[in-house]
């Protein structure tokens, strides 16, 4: 699943493409991923003829912001990318059932640069510009919601979320004071989207080895200086990640992902010092950290 840097990655993209563009129509074959509003015909008048004004991220939201203060918000869960480009629909015959499937080609040279993530478009926007933004999603877990941005924003699934690691505004102390009255293991509390937005399983384990804490780390026995390095180790790894967008994904102008080149421990044999990474099983995550340098405190009872 894509984490905070893919999802930064995409948005940053989208941004340069979408801004001032017009949603002219909605075409789907899969109508299951409108779950607000359910109904595909109020889910097409809530977007259709509506200008984007700005694309935005929260966690691994994608926010795409429309005239009218209304706000279209694109989860793509586990195999969900959203890409822009020129594909048409076509009808496909379904084996002996005789049911029919969309499939849309690419019709342009540029298009067929995306096409490694165009295999599986299911939701497409059609743009003013002839272009089309589409939600590739080979295993269709994605969700999409449109309404006033502030229903939007207001949803329990959103209101609860934590805070935003490269929020420049989130402070060590803020970091510090998510802690208090915590317990248990810290690689599941990185994980989890309600402390702490948009961290999964591949940044927690980069993260708590660039902090040098054992993922099995008892959350109330991370003294001061270990959290200020966890605080900075996770703004570092994030960042350095977007830079090099991201891991085991394509970017929408198909740029390598190239934070897989510079992994430190997830799904490594090896550390970048060269002692061999462990994998072990965290709240049924797996979870890959180095022996040697990512010791558990004396306090803890594992
Ligand atoms: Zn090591």
């Amino acid at each position: 699943m894509p984490e905070l840097p893919e999802v930064e990655i995409i948005v940053n993209d989208l941004r340069c493409e979408l801004i001032g563009r017009k949603i002219q129509d909605v075409q789907t074959d899969w109508p299951k991923y409108f779950q607000l509003p359910k109904s595909e015909a109020a889910f097409r008048t809530c977007v259709i003829g509506r200008v984007i004004t700005g694309v935005d991220r929260r966690a691994k939201n994608v926010l795409i912001r429309l005239e009218g203060g209304h706000l279209l918000l694109v989860h793509q869960k586990i195999s969900g990318r959203l890409i822009v480009g020129n594909w048409e629909r076509t009808k496909r015959l379904i084996g002996s059932t005789g049911s029919t499937h969309s499939l849309w080609q690419p019709v342009t040279s540029a298009a067929s640069t995306h096409q490694p993530a165009g295999r599986f478009i299911h939701l497409v926007f059609e743009l003013d510009d002839g272009r089309q933004l589409a939600l590739s999603d080979l295993r269709k877990f994605a969700k999409v919601l449109c309404g006033p941005r502030d229903a939007i924003l207001n949803l329990d699934e959103i209101r609860r979320l934590g805070p935003e690691p490269l929020d420049p505004r989130f402070t060590f102390s803020d970091f510090k004071r998510l802690f208090e009255g915590r317990t248990g293991r810290i690689k599941p509390l990185l994980m989890n989207p309600n402390f702490i937005a948009g961290i999964g399983n591949i940044y927690s384990d980069e993260i708590l080895y660039a902090a040098r804490i054992h993922p099995l780390g008892r959350v109330d026995q991370l003294a001061e200086p270990r959290l200020r390095s966890l605080y900075r180790s996770m703004k570092a790894v994030l960042r350095k990640a977007i830079r090099l967008r991201g891991t085991g994904i394509e970017g929408s102008r198909g740029s390598p992902a190239g934070y897989d080149k510079v992994r430190m421990v997830y799904h490594q044999k090896l550390c970048p010092k060269g002692h061999v990474v462990h994998r072990i099983r965290a709240s049924g995550r797996s979870a890959h950290f180095c022996p040697v340098e990512q010791k558990l405190y004396r306090h803890a009872s594992t």
